[in-house]
């Protein structure tokens, strides 16, 4: 089936996005990479009568960092740029892992950073690396200015807390703790599909203690989320470089797998995707404390 009827109005500032896109109300979309979007127009799942084309807004496609203030990612940056970044690589890596897993080489160049969370998928690559991160999203809209923490964003699957004339201008990610160390794992049938189920998991390594930990989860819930309880069950810890780890990091994910609450569908079984996170925070934890150990 092909595309519906549709106008697109381009715009180059962010004060005219809003305003265009307050203004046509519920027959509008924003338009950055089209990945999302027009899948959804040609299954006649979402039915703008306006497109507003963001693409050219130059401030939005940039990446910054400063040791004071950390890492600034504009809502239009592509994924494959995030993926290049010298700096997202050495400081950030776990942005890179995410956006180098992130569907197609023709995906990363087109989709954005901004759609991906504004899509407010489950499986949102970008959501459990932010997640740890305590990245915190900001958004402008007609009533001015607000930065969102991440796990303060999403509300349910395809739905976030952007109300209507708001977009992402930015997304904001603190320097990690000095020597913490963060992967991300994804699991799906073939790599460039989305999630079956997801895990990112930060560990900061004091001597043995394991004195900081944060587990985010992917497609596993109506939303992503930290599994606070199993964070609780490794902070404080000591690790004794032998079995006894391997023991209680299967304990940490047979805990993030109860507390995950994935459902039945295309992609998988909610019986066999509790398995995938309890495997997936196991292992993530286990790359990341050897990591933090070298
Ligand atoms: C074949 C294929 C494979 C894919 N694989 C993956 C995958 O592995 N992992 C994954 O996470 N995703 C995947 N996706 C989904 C998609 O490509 C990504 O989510 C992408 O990052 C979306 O960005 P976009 O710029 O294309 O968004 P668009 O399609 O342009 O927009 C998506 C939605 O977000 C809104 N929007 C866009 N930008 C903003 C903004 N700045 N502020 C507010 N709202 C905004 C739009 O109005 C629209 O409703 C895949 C898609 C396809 C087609």
């Amino acid at each position: 089936m092909g595309l519906p009827e549709f106008d697109m109005i381009a715009t180059d500032t962010v004060e005219e996005a809003c305003s265009l896109f307050f203004g046509y109300g519920a027959d509008a979309q924003l338009f950055a990479g089209g990945t999302d979007l027009f899948i959804k127009m040609k299954q006649r799942r979402l039915l703008p009568r306006m497109l507003i084309n963001i693409k050219r807004i130059p401030a939005l496609d940039r990446i910054r960092y400063d040791a004071d203030e950390g890492l600034r990612i504009g809502a239009l940056t592509a994924i494959q740029s995030i993926r290049d970044s010298t700096v997202i690589g050495e400081k950030f890596r776990v942005l890179s892992q995410a956006a180098g897993v992130l569907g197609t080489p023709q995906i990363r160049n087109l989709g954005t950073l901004g759609g991906n969370l504004a899509n407010a998928s489950p499986s949102a690559e970008f959501a459990p690396p932010l997640l740890i991160l305590e990245a915190s999203v900001r958004c402008v809209g007609p009533g001015g200015e607000r930065l969102v923490p991440m796990n303060e964003f999403f509300v349910g699957p395809g739905k976030s807390v952007l109300s209507q004339g708001e977009l992402i201008t930015e997304v904001h990610v603190p320097d990690s703790p000095l020597r913490a160390q963060a992967i991300y794992l994804k699991h799906s049938l073939r790599t460039m599909d989305v999630s079956m189920a997801a895990a990112a998991a930060l560990v900061l390594l004091d001597g043995d203690v394991c004195r900081e930990v944060r587990i985010a989860l992917g497609a596993v819930a109506p939303t992503p989320f930290r599994a606070g309880k199993a964070e609780e069950a490794l902070r404080g810890k000591r690790l004794s470089g032998d079995s006894k780890d391997r023991a209680l990091l299967e304990e940490v994910g047979r805990i993030a797998a109860d507390e995950s609450r994935p459902i039945d569908d295309l992609r998988g079984y909610a019986s066999y995707r509790r398995k995938v996170v309890a495997m997936l925070v196991r292992q993530g934890l286990e790359q990341a404390i050897a990591r933090a150990r070298n």
